[in-house]
């Protein structure tokens, strides 16, 4: 999916909330904005902290857990539970779009169906309340681990 902002900003905006949640400026923090930007994909904290001690060995899942939670809490990243493949992260800024996750083989696919868009909004209506956000996922069987259960 398209990125609506760029890293240099979103680092920017990241040291703006640091500074306003009194926090000492890390450079972990940074490196996993990085890591999730650059790859554009759902990264598990075991992903991520492999990728940042390429860099930095000194780097711990748990201090990449805390670095998560606090990311999450300032909507910089959102979490996507997959059942299968557990907890799973990615850079919010990217373009809408709602997941379909393979409960075989984890895998997950990006999608925008305008008209599943539209009829959320409607639904929302029709019970007077307007649409905020919504999270849509769907578990399904792949077309690949179909093909591979076949007879
Ligand atoms: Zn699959
Ligand atoms: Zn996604």
């Amino acid at each position: 999916m398209h990125r609506l902002e760029t890293l240099e900003s979103i680092l920017e905006r990241l040291r703006v909330s640091i500074r306003k949640n009194g926090l000492k400026n890390s450079k972990q923090r940074e490196e996993v904005v990085s890591v999730l930007y650059k790859s554009g994909t759902h990264l598990s904290p075991e992903e991520i902290t492999q990728s940042i001690r390429l860099r930095d060995k000194n780097t711990s899942i748990s201090s990449v857990y805390r670095i998560l939670n606090f990311l999450e809490k300032e909507r910089f990243i959102y979490t996507l539970e997959t059942n299968k493949n557990g907890r799973r992260y990615e850079i919010a800024a990217k373009e809408h779009h709602d997941h379909i996750i393979c409960l075989h083989c984890g895998d997950i696919i990006e999608f925008v169906d305008p008209e599943i868009e539209e009829r959320q909004i409607q639904v929302a209506k029709k019970f007077d309340a307007k649409l905020v956000s919504h999270d849509m996922r769907l578990f399904v069987v792949c077309a690949k681990c179909l093909l591979a259960n076949k007879d």
